[in-house]
């Protein structure tokens, strides 16, 4: 089978099943080799390695994974994919196509039959629409992974890097850097794609860390905090945490904590570093 990310062979694929773009998926199928080349080393893929691909699409980067690594486990949602999965990928032992829905499948159920609950390497060009969940379910959800090396919307990989005092800074920056190490490895215009998408992408590496680089008692009561914090950007955090009922803290017991701290009365949750968080959370 030719290689996918070179157009033409994605062109005469597409029409050969005669296949209907699904726009509630977001589906855009990359069409350019040089991105994937760079996907692939910044994945630092090895024959040790077992991926975890997140919708594989028409098999494009598959090709590649099966290429370079030992195992590749691909979930993909659009059961209209699965025949001309079969057709791309027919070529390698070591794929596995499971149609399901990444957000409703046991990812840790797949880690332990496919890499005996080793740690694998997520490897995606994701549906821009779950970005989010999608990633905090594996953290959340403590999926063993070494790294998780992905295709995402430009703005939600800045909003990944980014620290306290800039508009990005929010739930989804203080939770990636909680989990890893993000890095973004390139950045890649909306031509690489078929269709175009309407927003520029970019590749971002996420390296788990072995041990969390705060110290937290009780790790989804900080991200419970958080969220509140975040929930009400422009509040005070005494405001903002002692209306938040699911928290069950006084605006008096914030501000006493605040002080302990000798932060500002009136801070609010988009000045607070990570570290911060989790000693607000500890002390709280
Ligand atoms: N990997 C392919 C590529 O790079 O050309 C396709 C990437 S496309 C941006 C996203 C893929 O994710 C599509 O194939 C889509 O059908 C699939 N997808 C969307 N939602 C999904 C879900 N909830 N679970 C699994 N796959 C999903």
């Amino acid at each position: 089978m030719a290689t996918l990310g070179i157009p033409q062979n994605t062109i005469e694929i597409l029409q050969k099943y005669n296949f209907n773009f699904q726009k509630k998926f977001g589906q855009n199928f990359l069409i350019d080799t040089s991105v994937l080349d760079r996907i692939i080393a910044a994945a630092e893929i090895t024959k040790e390695d077992c991926v975890l691909e997140i919708g594989p699409g028409i098999g494009t980067m598959t090709q590649y994974l099966a290429e370079s690594a030992g195992e590749v486990v691909a979930v993909e949602i659009d059961k209209n994919l699965i025949p001309i999965l079969e057709d791309t990928l027919s070529e390698y032992s070591n794929v596995t196509v499971i149609n399901d829905d990444i957000l409703k499948v046991d990812v840790n159920k797949i880690v332990e039959e496919k890499n005996g609950g080793k740690p694998v390497k997520v490897v995606a060009n994701l549906p821009y629409y779950i970005t989010t969940p999608i990633i905090m379910g594996l953290f959340e959800n403590h999926v063993p992974l070494k790294s998780i090396t992905i295709m995402v919307q430009k703005e939600v990989a800045d909003r990944m890097q980014v620290g306290p005092g800039t508009k990005d800074y929010g739930a989804l920056s203080l939770a990636v850097q909680y989990y890893a190490k993000p890095e973004i490895v390139a950045n890649v215009p909306p031509n690489c794609f078929i269709p175009r998408p309407n927003v520029g992408s970019a590749v971002i590496r996420l390296t788990r860390y072995e041990k969390p680089p705060v110290q937290v008692n009780d790790e989804k009561r900080m991200f419970a905090l958080i969220r509140a914090s975040f929930n009400q950007r422009r509040k005070t955090l005494v405001n903002g945490l002692g209306n938040a009922s699911e928290l069950g803290v006084s605006k008096e017991r914030v501000a006493a904590v605040l002080e302990e701290m000798q932060l500002s009365p009136t801070i609010r949750g988009e000045a607070l570093t990570l570290e911060q968080f989790a000693r607000l959370s500890n002390l709280l």
